[in-house]
């Protein structure tokens, strides 16, 4: 059969095979099993069908081997156990916080020396390349949703002999797959839109290095960030949406950039989509989408920006992202975000699949028309 398309692989990918199979994989609810095949097997190390099927169906899509872990942190620690003490990170200055805080606290402990970095600033990035054994990428900056050029950055890091990890959970493989533009390590936290109901947390690694896919997978049992079987069921189930509810959620986005960046209440839309965006360019140029996050400014002040969010009915005030449900909430409320200098009255905004009029409904009357 002819290479399937992403929307095939997503839901065809990871089911049971041979006569009578069930069409889904079921999950295998134990921590151990009988020893009388021979085989000492604990879920911890070797694994399970459960986690499996949905290993097999990320690989697929992002055109690797997966590993999932109980969560995206989880696999971002992963990656970064994998360097010799003493090694210099370059990453992104506006990288997801708990990424961040992961390697300001193996710095703290004489573990490796970051480097921080506008990434969307190709030249910034390239002058901080020498030297160092790994650069972590984000396809999109978070909250600010710059682009970075992913296959100018990959080129040059692997010219400096530099390992390049992508985190690629703002795009998802349906807008841009990092390990075709020649990343290393391709990383996502299943928790938003992989799994997208918001109703657990798990993250993925997905590499071609076999010798890489190992250390993911000895990461994973020593450091014990083993996924539930329950959570791995849950996480497939919502994957195979995906295609859908991204198609979707970005047609709202697109939709709602435009008409809150024509609201005399916001005075400023950050949306690569939008053609007057400073990143629009370059995300027609490299994504398949612009996503379904939307960040906008609420003209005013720190309190007006929160009065938005507390009006908000049918759009839930909480943090995360990428479920069904548009989530929203005031980025400098949290330390890391106010620290990076993030506008006060900043609204990162998690566009869901309703009605698109029913959320431009829900934002006109919380913004007062
Ligand atoms: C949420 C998130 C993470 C961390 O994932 P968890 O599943 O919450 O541990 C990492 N990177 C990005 C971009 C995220 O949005």
């Amino acid at each position: 059969m002819a290479e399937l398309r992403p929307e095939s692989i997503i839901v065809s990918a990871g089911r049971p095979e041979g006569p009578g199979a069930p069409l889904s994989q079921p999950p295998v609810l134990t921590s151990t099993y009988r020893h009388d095949d021979g085989a000492n097997r604990y879920l911890r190390n070797e694994g399970s069908d459960s986690v499996g099927a949905l290993e097999a169906a990320l690989g697929a899509l992002d055109g690797g081997t997966a590993t999932v872990y109980a969560s995206g942190l989880g696999a971002v620690a992963a990656v970064i156990g994998t360097l010799p003490v003493g090694s210099v990170v370059v990453a992104p200055e506006a990288a997801y916080a708990g990424t961040v805080a992961l390697c300001l606290n193996a710095q703290k402990l004489g573990r490796l020396t970051l480097r921080q970095v506008d990434i969307t600033d190709t030249d910034a990035v390239i002058a901080e390349l020498d030297g160092a054994a790994l650069l972590w990428l984000e396809t999109t900056t978070n909250p600010l949703l710059g682009i970075p050029d992913l296959p100018v950055l990959i080129e040059a890091a692997h010219a400096a002999g530099v390992r390049v990890a992508v985190d690629a959970t703002f795009t998802t493989a349906l807008n841009v797959r990092p390990l075709d533009l020649g990343a290393d390590v391709v990383m996502h936290s299943a928790t938003k839109y992989v799994a997208g109901h918001s109703d657990l947390v798990q993250g993925v690694l997905i590499t071609r290095d076999a010798e890489l896919h190992e250390a993911f997978v000895t990461a994973r049992r020593l450091g014990g960030a083993f996924p539930g079987a329950m959570d791995c069921f849950l996480a497939l189930r919502g994957l195979r949406t995906l295609a859908v509810r991204f198609e979707r959620a970005q047609a709202n986005a697109a939709e709602l950039a435009r008409r809150l960046a024509a609201h005399p209440a916001v005075s400023r839309v950050r949306y690569s989509g939008l053609p007057d965006d400073p990143f629009h360019e370059r995300a027609t140029r490299l994504l398949a989408g612009y996503g379904a996050m939307i960040s906008f400014e609420v003209a005013g002040t720190a309190a007006d920006a929160e009065r938005v969010c507390s009006s908000l009915c049918l759009i839930t005030h909480a943090t995360s992202l990428g479920g069904v449900e548009s989530l929203i909430e005031r980025r400098a409320m949290h330390e890391g975000d106010r620290s990076l200098g993030v506008p006060e009255t900043l609204l990162r905004f998690s566009v869901g699949i309703e009605h698109v009029d029913d959320l431009w409904g829900d934002l006109q009357q919380a913004l007062g028309n």
